[in-house]
Formats: structure tokens, C-alpha cells, sequence
């Protein structure tokens, strides 16, 4: 034992050689770096996951070379430019973007957008209520996250990083759930764009039961439990998938609005749109 840990000491490069070897970080002296707060505060991570109980995470300033991903016909068209954007800003090359939370990975995702373009986002929602498209400008500064609570009664955490959900009311059902990273919704949009091109109706809600639920009482069988989320009754649904919610961390990314043409007042849903990373367009 002894011998093989000195072998490996020798083996290991000195830290110099590292970064002549490695061309592309001669300059990143030049490229700032930044904490960004992550929703999840590290809490919603299993204790194998590099962000256990990590509370930020460390970013680079986007440069020329994020521009060229986020430029990509061909990354765009496969989906994968964001996800490689969140890849390549993130210091620690350990976390991949995606295991990260979805919540996490939209907070990586607007901190850098800030780092390469600024704050202010040009952008049009439409009205609610008399759908009206409204021109305007967000402030991505003002973006918080989801206040993230304490485990309610009726959950108890898994060592794998998975939640039990216990439902009272419903013969005291067991349902588990894991949180979704940005593989999951990789898997989510990749089926959603297929269902769209065979011009099927869309499967929201089932989709994102299937992508949640690990387990109901004993079955794990994914098959069976696909079933499961086309056939649990509403109000069953509903339960999980609130409780869902409250587990979740994530931003809010709701804007108070007002329309220019009925005066309609309320919250709006920030669209993550294409002009979200080019503000020139
Ligand atoms: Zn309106």
C-alpha cells in the first residue's frame, strides 16, 4: 500500500505543468470569477453529490468562447447549447450540469447571461387577460429565489437523494419521488418534441408524474409505473405534486405586470427565450 501511494505522488504532475500543458487556461487570469447562490443551498443534494450541503457555486465571466456554443446551429438544434454553456462557466469541473437541479442549473444559467450581457433583459409577455403582447424590460437582478422550507411532516428524505412522500387521506399511499436535474428534463423535452412531431396531444402532466415518481408503495417497475401516472386520480395527483413543489428549490422568475392595453394587473412567468442570450437580436 505503502509503495503504491508513493507511486502515485511521483505520478502526479507538479501544478505548473498542468497549465502549460493546458493551453486554453493560460489566460483565465484575465477571466473573473463569481459566487452565485444556488435555490437549493446545497440542502436538496444526496451526500455523494459534489454540492452537498454547498451553498454557491463558483462561475467564470462569460467569454468569446461561450458566444461560439451559444451561437451553435448544431448544439442549438440538439437542445444541449445551454446545458454546455452551464458546463463551461462552471469552475469546479466535478459537477456536471446535468446533475444539477433545474433550479440550480436556471440560477448558473442567468448568472452568467449577467456576466456576459448585463442585467437587463428586453423581452415581450403577453397579457393574460387580453393577450396583448407587451414590450419591456426585466431586471435579472431582481430574481429570488423560492424561499426553501424545512421538510414537511409527511416526508422523510432517502439516502439516495429521494423523497417519500406519505399521503394521510389516501390510505396512507407511499410515493417516491426524486428531484429533477437537468438530465431529466433533457429526457422530458427529447420525448415532448416527439410527441409534437407525431403531432400526439401533449402529456404534461403525466410526463412530469413519470419523471418524478421512483416508487408507489412496492412497485418500482417503471413500466407499471407509467401506469401509475396516467391512471392516479386527480386529486391524488395533485397532492404529490404540490408536495413536489414546496421540495423543490428553484428561482422565482415571476414579474409584477401591468398591460398596456386592459390595465391587467398580476404575475407573469419570465420566458427563457432566445433573445434571453442575445439581446442584440
Ligand atoms: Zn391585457
Amino acid at each position: 500500500m505503502e509503495r503504491s501511494g508513493a507511486a502515485d505522488k511521483d505520478a502526479a504532475p507538479p501544478p505548473t505543468a498542468v497549465t502549460q500543458q493546458d493551453g486554453g487556461d493560460i489566460f483565465s487570469f484575465i477571466t473573473p470569477t463569481e459566487f452565485v447562490d444556488l435555490p437549493s443551498q446545497g440542502l436538496r443534494y444526496p451526500e455523494r453529490h459534489p454540492l452537498h450541503k454547498i451553498a454557491t457555486i463558483e462561475i467564470r465571466h462569460m467569454t468569446a468562447k461561450e458566444e461560439d456554443i451559444l451561437t451553435s446551429e448544431s448544439l442549438i438544434k440538439k437542445g444541449i447549447a445551454l446545458d454546455r454553456l452551464v458546463q463551461a462557466v462552471v469552475v469546479d469541473k466535478s459537477i456536471k450540469p446535468e446533475d444539477l437541479l433545474i433550479g440550480d442549473k436556471n440560477a448558473v444559467l442567468i448568472a452568467a447571461r449577467i456576466t456576459g450581457f448585463g442585467s437587463q433583459y428586453h423581452t415581450s409577455l403577453t397579457c393574460p387577460s387580453c393577450t396583448t403582447i407587451n414590450e419591456t424590460t426585466l431586471d435579472l437582478d431582481d430574481l429570488q429565489s423560492k424561499e426553501l422550507t424545512d421538510l414537511p411532516e409527511n416526508v422523510t428524505a432517502t439516502e439516495e437523494g429521494n423523497y417519500v412522500i406519505t399521503l394521510p387521506d389516501f390510505n396512507d399511499l407511499e410515493v417516491e419521488v426524486r428531484l429533477l436535474t437537468g438530465h431529466d428534463e433533457r429526457f422530458i423535452m427529447k420525448k415532448r418534441e416527439k410527441r409534437r412531431k407525431l403531432k400526439l396531444a401533449d402529456t404534461n402532466v403525466t410526463d412530469q408524474l413519470t419523471a418524478i415518481i421512483a416508487r408507489v408503495n412496492e412497485i418500482t417497475d417503471p413500466a407499471l409505473l407509467a401506469q401509475f401516472s396516467e391512471q392516479v386520480p386527480t386529486r391524488v395527483s395533485r397532492e404529490i405534486r404540490n408536495t413536489y413543489e414546496e421540495l423543490v428549490p428553484d428561482l422565482d422568475m415571476t414579474f409584477g405586470f401591468e398591460c398596456d392595453n386592459c390595465g391587467h394587473v398580476g404575475k407573469v412567468g419570465m420566458p427563457i427565450t432566445a433573445d434571453f442570450f442575445w439581446p442584440d437580436i
